[in-house]
């Protein structure tokens, strides 16, 4: 089952011995195929006009656990990858300390609610996406999530649980990184509420029990 400490390299500073990598940037994006590369060129909403790069997502497919953001911001825009700034920090710290509790490393694949930078204008702030920006992504959210094929969803802040809950009512929630950040970043007890609530949630994915009773696992 899980798969524990020691390690060097390892964003999380965790030892898994899974390879490839599900947290190297890329994960198996190749595995994506047909549907990387329509996404990546993608025009569905005004969002593709001020963006540098398609967020896609990173991880492993099929995974465990699915993470959903909001929106990559300017860090995860210029790197065409999710949760790289600041609340990347907080999420991989997070996701690292609720294994080592657990003693459970799930497989996850991490995704945000849109693909593209939410902005006003180049070089401006972020913002929150729009409801039509966010239902015309949803396709995109809807192809990932039949290649991952979670046992469970997690929505990372009030964003992905305002567009997604009617499509995924099942779906797990834990406050925004970037909040934890805000409010204080690794130290604060927001950061503990958070790791306290991924253990509990790595646990579930542990365990043969609940996974049974839920009607079993893609994964095992
Ligand atoms: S946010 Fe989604 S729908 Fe809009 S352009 Fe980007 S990938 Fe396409």
């Amino acid at each position: 089952m899980s798969k524990m400490p020691s390690a060097s390299g390892c964003p999380f500073k965790i030892n898994c011995n899974q390879k490839p990598c599900p947290f190297d940037g890329h994960g198996r994006l190749g595995e994506l195929g047909e549907m990387q590369t329509h996404w990546l060129n993608c025009e569905r909403c005004g969002l593709s006009k001020l963006r540098r790069h398609v967020v896609l997502g990173r991880g492993e497919i099929p995974a465990q656990l699915l993470m959903i953001g909001e929106a990559p911001g300017k860090s995860e825009d210029l790197r065409g990858e999710p949760f790289v700034g600041v609340s990347g920090i907080v999420l991989n710290h997070g996701i690292a300390r609720a294994a080592e509790r657990a003693e459970f490393l799930p497989t996850i694949y991490i995704t945000n609610t849109v693909g593209c930078r939410p902005t006003e204008r180049a070089h401006g702030e972020n913002r929150e996406p729009e409801y039509e920006e966010a239902l015309a992504c949803w396709p995109r959210i809807q192809e990932l999530e039949q290649l991952v094929m979670p046992d469970m969803i997690l929505f990372l802040g009030n964003e992905p649980e305002r567009h997604l809950k009617p499509q995924f009512p099942w779906a797990e929630k834990v406050r925004h990184p970037a909040m934890i950040a805000r409010a204080g970043g690794l130290g604060s007890g927001e950061y503990r509420i958070f790791v306290r609530k991924l253990e509990d949630l790595f646990k579930q994915l542990g365990d043969p029990k609940w996974i049974a009773a839920k009607g079993g696992s893609y994964h095992v």
